[in-house]
C-alpha cells in the first residue's frame, strides 16, 4: 500500500467488507511509515473529539418534519 491508500483507508473510502486484507496492509505500512502514523493519530483525535462533543436534540417538531420527508420520499 502507497501512503495515499492508506490514508483513503483510513478515512472510511475502502469497502467494508473487504477483509482484513487491507487492515492488516494498512496495519503494516503505519508501522513503516511516520508521516501516515502521524496521520492517523491525528484522525483519532478528531474522532475523539467529535466523541467528546456534547450531543444536541433536533427540536421535535423539526424531528417530526423530517421523518416524514423521509418517509415520503422512500
Ligand atoms: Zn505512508
Amino acid at each position: 500500500m502507497r501512503c495515499k491508500d492508506v490514508q483513503r483507508f483510513l478515512t472510511g473510502g475502502f469497502e467494508a467488507g473487504a477483509g482484513d486484507g487491507p487492515a492488516s496492509e494498512a496495519q503494516a505500512h503505519l508501522d513503516g511509515c511516520p508521516a501516515c502514523a502521524a496521520y492517523a493519530a491525528d484522525l483519532a483525535k478528531i474522532r475523539d473529539g467529535v466523541r467528546a462533543l456534547p450531543r444536541r436534540e433536533l427540536p421535535a417538531a423539526v424531528d417530526a418534519r423530517t421523518r416524514q420527508a423521509i418517509a415520503a420520499a422512500r
